[in-house]
């Protein structure tokens, strides 16, 4: 047997094993996202994260690319639970973007994001009340670059993000290496212009806690 006999070998081994690997996080990856039942979420994480561009190539052939995204940040999101309801409030930091705010708002952004001024032209001023209410900072960011930054100043124990699924997955990957307890909800309606999203299932995730 020649060294070409074994690359090809260990090629089709390699193949093979990605292959299985994939079908296995995929298909638990489904049932998190469907049913809300998460069985081997380290494992899933790590697959669809090492195997990333095969999973979105393999998954846009059956469905939407985006499903990998939305996968592993429902897997973050379990993952980070238990410990995200174990941090006060006053400890939190949440971070939504700004193209949620109507094409008329008038705030005017600075180092730190957007300054909104509660016109109730967008959902925003309601989530700015909520997190008034609950005692969180709340950051309005034209981008995830502003997320250093702003961590840099608070300095919080937990993050909760907003954004669509591709970036949220990779801000949630980005702050859970730095070990982050880190929450995410994705945008019902992602662009860059008058987004959306579920404030139901964000002031749920807000208000998860101990008691
Ligand atoms: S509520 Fe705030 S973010 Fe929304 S349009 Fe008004 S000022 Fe802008």
């Amino acid at each position: 047997m020649n060294i070409y006999d074994l690359i090809g070998i260990f090629s089709v081994l390699f193949i093979g094993i990605m292959l299985v690997l994939l079908a296995i996080a995929l298909t638990l990856g489904y049932i998190a996202i469907k049913k809300g039942l998460i069985f081997l979420p380290g494992i899933i994480l790590w697959v669809l994260t090492v195997f990333y561009i095969p999973a979105k190539k393999i998954s846009g052939i059956f469905t939407d690319d985006i499903v990998i995204d939305k996968i592993c940040v429902e897997v973050m999101n379990k993952i980070n639970e238990k410990y995200f309801k174990e941090i006060e409030y006053k400890d939190r930091t949440i971070f939504i973007p700004q193209c949620l705010r109507s094409v008329n708002c008038p705030a005017k952004i600075n180092y730190y994001g957007l300054n909104c001024v509660s016109c109730d032209k967008c959902c925003i001023a309601k989530i700015k009340n909520k997190a008034d209410e609950l005692g969180y900072s709340l950051c309005i960011i034209p981008g995830s670059r502003f997320i250093p930054r702003i961590l840099n100043k608070i300095n919080p124990k937990a993050v909760l993000c907003v954004a669509c699924p591709i970036e949220l997955n990779e801000v949630m990957a980005m702050l859970s290496n730095k070990n982050m307890c880190v929450q995410g909800v994705t945008l019902l309606k992602d662009g860059c212009v008058e987004t959306d999203v579920n404030i139901d299932e964000l002031f749920h995730v807000m208000e998860l806690s101990l008691k």
